[in-house]
């Protein structure tokens, strides 16, 4: 049985920040990294469509409007590591960042692995063990047995920084989880958060790919107007997915068993009756025209293809030949256009794992359980969750600091 100081389970963005923090801290321990996957920090290279949006560099006390589940858990950690401090540390990894709209902090050549190496860069303090599961975790006289597919260790501290449970693919395979329940603590519904919403529409082939964008769609939950989310979205071959889709992902996985209704209006910066009456004039002016060919200067060809197929409507019809009725109809398309939703899309299709090791049984200010000495948890394996603008990689490296910090304290 060989023996360290710490075994960090996990080498993703909150295993790599508990070994860096154990560096500055304490720089003579001596900590074993376990890493299944051939390499580190595998889901990293997916962040931000490989261009990794690595924080936001909003003023901190923002952070908490920001995220979703327990955002009071995360004062001490946000505070301790700050997104400032992020940035800081790339900087010093000569990870060199810009920020883009909306505050998102990106590395400056656009490429997640560089952020990767910059983080790897930090912990040449640890032994990193990649191509090892770790499948069992024990604690006998005060100290932790782990054992894994190639060998035992034991030491006194423990971090568990296993991830959730999107894209498996990367590693986020669960088995944190069924480590906390052995050492009795409670995990809270794991629940897709930030994903793409599935649409039951056979139209969707006319529209996959194009970007929406400066729409609002409105959430109706048991025909009760609940929410609305301005910005860009995306038709996917199965659905809709992009920012305010992502996001209000987070709000309706709060209602499972709900009826869903989402509304999309495509000109919500122009009054309706303005709208109506820029209708009539093209209508008037160009009465033997085609009702298609003046949807074009209201939406991409394809859009309007789209939503006259989605209600039926001859595109040819010659515009002397709309009804009043008609013409309400159109206006509806474009200001109350209404989704066939059918259900948002698995786990595995999510940014983030909502839910997780309960934060009550979690000391916020040092990442250690109440239940166990010396066992600590860190990252997306906790219950919290952010939106999308960096929020979650900036949880995933504040909270593995603090644990990093503390564990030797
Ligand atoms: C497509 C996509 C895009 C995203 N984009 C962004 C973005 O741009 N900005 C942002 O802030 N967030 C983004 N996120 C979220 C962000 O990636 C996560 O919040 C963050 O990676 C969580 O870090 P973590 O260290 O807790 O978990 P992970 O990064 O999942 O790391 C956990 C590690 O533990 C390892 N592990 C698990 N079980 C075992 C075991 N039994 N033995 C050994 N090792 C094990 C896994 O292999 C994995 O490497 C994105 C997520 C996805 C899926």
């Amino acid at each position: 049985m060989k023996k360290y100081d710490l075994i960090i389970v996990g080498g993703g963005a909150a295993g790599m920040f508990a070994a860096f923090a154990v560096k500055e801290k304490n720089p003579s321990a001596k900590i074993l990294l376990i890493e299944q996957n051939e390499k580190l920090g595998k889901k990293i290279y997916i962040t931000g469509k490989g261009r990794c949006n690595v924080t936001n560099a909003c003023d901190i006390s923002e952070y908490f409007d920001n995220i979703k589940t327990n955002p009071e858990f995360l004062y001490s950690s946000l505070y301790t590591f700050t997104n400032e401090d992020t940035m800081n540390f790339f900087q010093k990894q000569n990870v060199p960042l810009k920020i883009e709209r909306g505050n998102r902090v990106f590395p400056k050549s656009d490429k997640s692995s560089d952020i990767i190496k910059g983080l790897a860069r930090s912990i040449n303090n640890a032994d990193i063990h990649l191509n090892e599961k770790v499948e069992k975790i024990d604690k006998f006289n005060g100290y932790f047995n782990v054992s894994t597919n190639k060998n035992k260790y034991e030491s006194p501290k423990l971090i568990i920084a296993t991830g959730g449970l999107s894209y498996p693919a990367t590693g986020s395979t669960g088995d944190g989880y069924n480590f906390a329940k052995a050492f009795g603590h409670k995990i809270m519904e794991l629940k897709p958060s930030l994903c793409p919403i599935i649409l039951d529409d056979n139209n969707l082939s006319m529209v996959t790919g194009l970007t929406v964008k400066n729409a609002e769609i409105t959430v109706y939950i048991n025909k009760k107007k609940e929410i609305s989310y301005f910005g860009d979205f995306l038709f996917t071959h199965r659905g809709i997915s992009g920012p305010i889709v992502l996001t209000l992902t987070d709000f309706i996985n709060d209602y499972p068993d709900k009826a869903i209704e989402l509304y999309c209006n495509f000109k919500p910066a122009v009054d309706i009756k303005e709208l109506e009456e820029r209708l009539l004039k093209d209508i008037d002016k160009n009465p033997k025209k085609e009702l298609k060919s003046i949807l074009k200067n209201y939406f991409p060809e394809s859009l309007a293809d789209y939503l006259l197929a989605s209600a039926k409507i001859n595109p040819k019809l010659k515009l002397h030949e709309i009804t009043k009725d008609l013409r309400k109809n159109i206006l509806n398309l474009m200001t109350s256009y209404k989704f066939s939703y059918k259900n948002i899309a698995p786990i595995s299709q999510a940014i983030i794992t909502k839910g997780g090791v309960s934060t009550l049984e979690i000391n916020p200010s040092t990442m250690e359980s109440k239940i166990v000495d010396g066992l600590y948890f860190c990252g997306e394996i906790i219950d919290v969750n952010g939106l999308t603008g960096g929020y979650n990689l900036q949880i995933a490296f504040s909270t593995g600091y603090l644990a990093g910090k503390s564990v030797f304290e």
